[in-house]
């Protein structure tokens, strides 16, 4: 096995095989054809069906895999695998019951991922100051925001924001404590 971030696209694409010969799910890996895609918005990865070849390629987002990092993007590949498992066996893949079922049974997200929105900002606690960048992972910044980060234009403190949920954070402890309430909202 390989160990480390994979930093090029050859490289992801060679991870992922490997890894997905490692989830428990009973689909021929073997078969499928992986590929990167530079262009997708909004989602981290799809799973494309050729109906006369049978050929099934699981397309992976460069662009996705930078921002969310190796531990966060085998959820993207997990679920993209159970994609792959419902062509394999029925020639047609959704998101129906089927599907949230092998989902959950090899704990796979059961949503795709979008990732051109930032689910995390930084937001400034100076009234007068709007800096407010976007982060995708959790980062240090993000999950110590107390441990001598500061405000990139004014040097002020920051309140962390989760976006979709509104929570925020100032802390190490905040984080922990908003991430376990958020759970799979996270
Ligand atoms: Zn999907
Ligand atoms: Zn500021």
């Amino acid at each position: 096995m390989t160990t480390g971030e994979p930093t090029t696209r050859d490289g992801l694409l060679a991870r992922a095989a490997e890894y997905a010969a490692t989830v428990p799910i009973d689909l021929d890996v073997a078969q499928l054809e992986w590929a990167i895609s530079e262009r997708a918005r909004r989602r981290a990865g799809c799973c494309r069906y050729d109906a006369d070849s049978g050929e099934i390629t699981v397309v992976l987002t460069w662009d996705a895999y930078r921002e969310f990092g190796w531990d966060e993007f085998v959820g993207t590949i997990r679920h993209e695998l159970v994609h792959a498992w419902e062509f394999q066996r029925f020639g047609e893949s959704g998101h129906g019951d089927r599907f949230y079922r092998k989902a959950d049974g090899i704990d796979a997200p059961r949503h795709c991922r979008s990732f051109t929105d930032g689910r995390l900002e930084l937001v400034c606690t100076d009234e007068h100051c709007d800096w407010r960048p976007e982060r995708h992972r959790a980062s240090k910044p993000v999950r110590q925001p107390d441990a001598a980060y500061q405000c990139g234009d004014c040097g002020s403190e920051y309140v962390v924001r989760h976006r979709t949920s509104g929570r925020t954070w100032r802390t190490a402890d905040g984080y922990e404590r908003a991430r376990e309430a958020l759970g799979d909202d996270w």
